[in-house]
């Protein structure tokens, strides 16, 4: 069979259904995921020696050929093989345990290439469980010792030793299906090696520099196809889209902005401007507006919806949650009395009633232009949308390409809408215009005046009865409120996070604030019920919130002083500091509490971090040094490709891949003398037609 990149790795010679489904457990389902598979490390078995060269405790390669193979079974049940090979200098003990198939694979009179450690067995000098190969057969030498071996990641019935194997096929084949993609003149600028060289320097190098030099290489073809294929949406995105291009007039701000009850933050006039131009054009506007909690984009979000309704267009504003969208329609509906805007709130099937008046089947009479706020049931049939001009998504990550197709026609005459997405996923700026190429930016870091800064301690374990006192105290004024936030057991709500949220609330009530009212929220409760919660604890009637980190994302309440943070050695520092952006958010001094149920010094180390640092972006700049980038980027969330090699925090090698795109893109903007490079983009662009 003639294997392509894309051909499943099953049907690689002596891989099968059976291996197929031990490789995808390791992430493998096509030959080109094996064959970018990287070694994690390597091991130095490059030192080839004669046998009476052999010193104690050095690892070598020695060659030659078996004399002798034998198990030995001892009196105390031990497995030991035992085996001597000579060369012309001399003859060496080889050992292993508990392997009693050896002298079944390996026969006097092979010639063999051993690689290990050599030790004492008693007093003998021997080498120990070495790794070794049968010099001749299957043509291939030298793959498991005598050189830089390859080691990888491993999964129960997949070894390091059977991948290098097939990986080494795949390489020895590897001229009918590589091509290269990345110009010449790019790869010449970076002081990159061509793609071949570059694959088979990453699994058998001849030295570690060269394995740098390789991964490197592939590393930068993972960053300059993310950012070219962003791009390239991008141009295209601006070239075939059609939206509705909005009038925007001064003065139509300026009487959105004159009835405010506070003063605009700098950031959020800019972020306002850049809207505005955005919405003038004829092509969508794409942007996302990045914000730590409580930085204000919601009258951001608002500013954008009037604008829309003084063109004469409906608006959707869409929450990942019932409770943020009934937030959202409170403020909305009072702001826009003002100017007799129809406000509709749109939620889940069975709570249609909530709103306030009955949505009308889809009627051809042109009514007058809406917004419409509310959960992914506005993504429903029966929801008469229509002359929509802008949509707007509140916490972007949850909302997937699929919905976002739905909407995609419902502009005036199958236009599309304009789109504006929010998130208060802090997110280094360089970081961001790397991830998310395709989409403007716009970002408010500074706070609304007069907001508190939130004083936050790491407290020891032995300071948690304490703390629990100077709590009861804080929480007796009654304009106080403290929210309990629970780890996640999990990787997401489970049964088991539930459990132990449970369980926490019934010991806080048992023995610890018998005396102060408590109320439970988590997400297995159903909406009607986390409203009565929630609603108990704005009102005051519960003092203190035990919840699972569901607690609403964006949830308004002024009262809310304290944040206590059971378990925080579990959590990212952005996403802590989202946590702590619940409270802070009225006139009085806020605090937030990290408890922990680690000694271990780095962590609290790392918690102490947010003693100092309220910055969102900083923080998430500490996270990505301190946890990688998944956690900072929530990277398969944005359902982009994973990065295997390349590392987001190669600050210099992202730059490299930046400025590559940005020149082959101002130089040739339809890659036309790149054809192979330019079908492989738009073939990814085709399958993954908008990135959120
Ligand atoms: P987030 O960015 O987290 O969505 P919100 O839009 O919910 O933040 O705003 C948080 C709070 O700050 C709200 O109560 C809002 O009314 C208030 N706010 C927003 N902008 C300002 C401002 N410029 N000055 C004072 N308060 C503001
Ligand atoms: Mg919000």
């Amino acid at each position: 069979m003639n294997l392509l990149l894309s051909t499943s790795v099953q049907y690689v010679p002596r891989v099968g259904p059976r291996m197929a489904k031990g490789l995808e457990k390791l992430g493998i389902r096509t030959v080109r995921d094996l064959l970018f598979y990287p070694p994690f490390r390597y091991n130095d078995f490059s030192h080839t020696v004669p046998i009476n060269r052999v010193i104690p405790n050095s690892t070598v390669t020695i060659e030659g050929e078996v004399q002798s193979i034998r198990n030995i079974f001892t009196k105390t049940g031990k497995k030991i093989q035992e085996a001597v090979v000579g060369d012309a200098s001399g003859q060496l003990t080889i050992i292993w345990f508990n392997q009693i198939y050896l002298p079944k694979v390996i026969h006097p009179g092979n010639r063999i290439s051993l690689s290990g450690t050599i030790g004492f067995f008693g007093t003998k000098l021997v080498m120990q469980s070495p790794s070794y190969e049968i010099l001749g057969e299957n043509g291939q030498e030298h793959l498991h010792t005598g050189r830089f071996v390859p080691i990888y990641s491993e999964t129960s019935g997949v070894t390091s030793k059977w991948l290098r194997g097939r990986i080494a096929y795949l390489l020895s084949i590897k001229h009918f299906l590589l091509t290269e993609l990345i110009p010449r003149t790019i790869l010449q600028q970076h002081q990159l090696m061509g793609i071949s060289e570059a694959l088979s320097d990453v699994h058998f190098p001849t030295s570690l520099e060269q394995a740098e030099r390789a991964r490197k290489r592939l590393a930068f073809d993972e960053l300059f196809f993310l950012q070219l294929t962003s791009t390239l949406r991008k141009k295209q995105w601006e070239e075939n889209e059609h939206a509705p291009a909005f009038q925007v007039r001064e003065n139509d701000i300026k009487e959105f902005v004159q009835h405010l009850p506070f003063v605009l933050t700098n950031d959020q006039q800019k972020a306002i401007r850049h809207i505005a131009v955005d919405l003038k054009h004829p092509y969508p506007m794409n942007r996302l507006l990045e914000g730590d909690v409580g930085s204000g984009k919601t009258v951001v979000a608002a500013c954008a919806l009037y604008l829309a309704y003084k063109n004469g267009y409906s608006s959707v504003f869409m929450a990942p949650t019932q409770i943020l969208a009934e937030q959202h329609f409170s403020i909305i509906q009072s702001l826009f009395k003002e100017w007799n805007i129809p406000v509709q709130l749109v939620i889940g099937k069975k709570s249609a009633k909530a709103s306030h008046e009955p949505l009308k089947p889809k009627s051809k009479k042109i009514t007058s232009p809406t917004v419409y706020i509310g959960t992914h049931a506005l993504l429903e049939d029966r929801i008469p949308l229509q002359n929509i001009g802008i949509v707007i998504v509140d916490e972007q990550q949850r909302f997937g390409v699929s919905q976002r197709s739905i909407i995609r026609n419902k502009g005036a005459g199958e236009k599309t809408p304009h789109f504006l997405t929010m998130t208060a996923t802090p997110i280094p700026r360089t970081l961001a215009l790397t991830v998310y190429g395709n989409l403007d930016l716009s970002v408010l870091s500074e706070m609304p005046k007069g907001r508190m800064t939130v004083k936050t301690w790491v407290v020891a374990s032995e300071k948690r009865a304490s703390a629990y006192e100077w709590i009861r105290k804080e929480l007796q004024a009654d304009n106080t409120r403290m929210f309990l936030v629970c780890p996640f057991i999990e990787e997401s709500e489970s049964a088991l996070t539930v459990k132990a949220v449970k369980k926490e609330f019934e010991r806080l009530h048992a023995d610890v604030f018998p005396d102060i009212p408590l109320g439970l929220l988590h997400g297995k409760l159903k909406s009607k019920e986390k409203m009565t919660v929630l609603d108990a604890f704005r009102k005051g009637d519960t003092k203190i919130l035990v919840t699972t980190p569901v607690v609403e994302v964006g949830i308004d309440i002024k009262e809310a002083t304290i944040m206590l943070i059971e378990g925080s050695e579990r959590f990212g520092l952005s996403q802590l500091h989202q946590l702590r952006g619940r409270v802070g958010r009225g006139n009085q001094i806020s605090y937030c509490l990290l408890f922990t149920q680690t000694q271990d010094p780095r962590s609290i180390e790392r918690l102490k971090i947010l003693e100092k640092v309220r910055n969102g972006p900083e923080l998430s700049e500490y996270d990505l040094h301190l946890r990688g980038e998944g956690d900072v980027l929530g990277i398969r969330q944005h359902g982009l490709p994973p990065l295997t090699l390349a590392s987001l925090k190669d600050r210099k090698l992202v730059e490299e891949a930046r400025v590559a795109v940005q020149e082959i893109v101002a130089q040739d903007p339809e890659l036309s003398h790149f054809p192979l490079l330019r079908e492989t983009v738009e073939k990814d662009i085709i399958e993954k037609p908008i990135q959120d």
